[in-house]
């Protein structure tokens, strides 16, 4: 497996959708302990791209609980809904290199002309020479190659994907034009100078996504390590859509704890009854990314 780069610069990039639930802590905790553990630095940034489904206060509520469970973060903050210009300028980058294009279908003539991939609709090129104008109401995509993207993830091994076959040409501004997440993350990590990615594993099938979009702008590739996630009894990802409770403020240490274990660590019983300075330290001195399970699994606490 490939080892971290140095020097390492990390991050938690959480969409304030809602509060920081337990899945959400489980890749706060890993890629801080894993910067902390390379002497890097670790980065929050505030992934609210997705202006409609942000939710008003939980921004500030994610970063006061962070702080609460004793999370130092290296430097500010930033807000993706602040980044538009670096967004467009990224664009029209890809727009000069003839890489990118201006796409009109619907969803509905989406689904009724192309192959369904296990992505939805695999765009079949519809539009790529159509020379669409700027007034039209359009999607902006980018041309994809039959070539498989691939990478080796820290704890998944090696990945590949064909995206043209898989997604076909994928959408970075979409047509009610926000800029896709896609494009954001890749935007971001490049001007943070970020290098290693600590995140949960159902962003792994985004990955080949984004490192193609490094490719084509010219950034630095990062490195990736894919989490498992936590499931809840019916075996459904914890997350803001299957109703994952937030965490409580007030029980940082039995949470953490909990995420340690999640995360393989095997911290002693009776750490969850000791100071968060306490716990903190131990799991710097303790962190092993190599007893990360890669299976996700149902949270048994
Ligand atoms: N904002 C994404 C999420 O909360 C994480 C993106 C990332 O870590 O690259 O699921
Ligand atoms: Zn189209």
């Amino acid at each position: 497996m490939p080892s971290p780069p140095i020097p390492y610069r990390g991050r938690f990039a959480p969409s304030p959708s809602g509060a920081l639930h337990f899945g959400s802590l489980i890749a706060a905790v890993a890629s801080y302990l894993d910067a902390r553990c390379h002497q890097g630095t670790w980065l929050v940034r505030m992934e609210d791209v997705d202006e409609g489904r942000n939710q008003a206060g939980a921004a500030d509520d994610i970063l006061f609980t962070l702080e609460h469970y004793g999370f130092e973060w290296d430097e500010a903050v930033i807000y993706q809904t602040q980044r538009k210009q670096a967004y467009a300028q990224a664009v029209n980058h890809l727009f000069e290199k003839g890489l990118a294009y201006r796409c009109t279908c619907s969803r509905r003539e989406l689904v009724a002309q192309a192959r369904t991939g296990s992505f939805g609709p695999i765009y079949p090129g519809t539009c790529r020479d159509k020379h669409h104008p700027v007034s039209a109401r359009h999607a902006i995509r980018i041309h994809t190659t039959d070539t498989p993207v691939e990478f080796t993830d820290r704890l998944m091994g090696h990945q590949q994907q064909n995206l043209q076959r898989e997604l076909g040409d994928f959408i970075i501004r979409r047509r009610d034009g926000f800029f896709a997440y896609q494009l954001a993350v890749v935007v971001d990590d490049e001007a943070q100078q970020v290098n290693q990615v600590v995140r949960g594993h159902d962003l792994l099938d985004s990955t080949a996504r984004q490192i193609y979009l490094q490719r084509c702008l010219g950034y630095a590739e990062s490195q990736y390590l894919h989490l498992p996630i936590a499931l809840n009894p019916d075996g459904e990802k914890l997350s803001k859509q299957t109703h994952a409770p937030p965490i409580s403020k007030k029980s940082a240490a039995p949470n953490l704890y909990r995420a340690l274990k999640f995360l393989g660590q095997q911290p002693p019983a009776d750490l969850q009854r000791d100071s968060l300075g306490y716990i903190w330290q131990w799991s710097a001195e303790n962190w092993d990314s190599n007893k990360i399970p890669a299976q996700s699994s149902i949270d048994e606490y």
